[in-house]
């Protein structure tokens, strides 16, 4: 087993990661009891997250998955987001469920719920493992929270930097790319 690098900080552990995404399931699964909402996954940050989350659910689901990309190598948002995959399949009449990694300005997800919105669901509701709402500058807001955070750049659990740390079991932060 290879050792954790040491830039890095654990922030939350696999144990209490597991843990908050069972209770979020939960939660899910009583405000969405007799239906089948739709998962759509934000790559590639969310993968990890969402695998998880599906086994936490007491519902029938289908899932898709846009891919966007937001940030480029480094920590700091663009502030221009843009489609690299599209969903599939058509979201008309059903009840969408947006899963992503973290809630950073809130850019992200203000385009994606307004892109999704002319497709004709129906609801968009926005599930988000992290929020740092402390740098928010879209006026949006995730409907369920895994956990809100300290404005620091953080790795692991499918979040990366440069496509790197994925793998880690816990959400860590990165020290070195934490001064923006
Ligand atoms: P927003 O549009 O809300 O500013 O940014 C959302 C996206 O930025 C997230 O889906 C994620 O890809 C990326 N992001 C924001 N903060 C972090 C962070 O601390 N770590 C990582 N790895 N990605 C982040």
């Amino acid at each position: 087993m290879s050792q954790k690098p040491p830039e890095l900080e654990r922030l939350i552990p696999g144990e209490t990661l597991a843990e908050r995404v069972r209770s979020l399931g939960g939660e899910i699964s009583r405000d969405y009891r007799g239906r089948c909402p739709h998962l759509i996954g934000v790559l590639k940050g969310a993968w990890v997250f969402m695998a998880d989350l599906i086994r936490a659910l007491d519902l029938p689901v289908t899932v898709d998955f846009l891919s966007i990309a937001s940030y480029g190598g480094d920590t700091q948002s663009s502030g221009e987001v843009k489609i690299i995959k599209d969903l599939d399949a058509p979201i008309e009449g059903r009840d969408v469920l947006v899963i992503e990694d973290i809630l950073d300005t809130g850019r992200t997800i203000q385009f994606l719920k307004e892109l999704l919105e002319t497709r004709k669901p129906r609801s968009v509701r926005v599930v988000a493992l992290l929020d740092k709402a402390s740098r928010r500058v879209a006026p949006v807001q995730a409907d369920y929270v895994g956990f809100r955070i300290p404005d620091a750049f953080v790795v692991g659990y499918g979040l990366d930097f440069d496509q790197k740390f994925r793998e880690l079991p816990d959400i860590c932060v990165l020290r070195s790319a934490a001064s923006r």
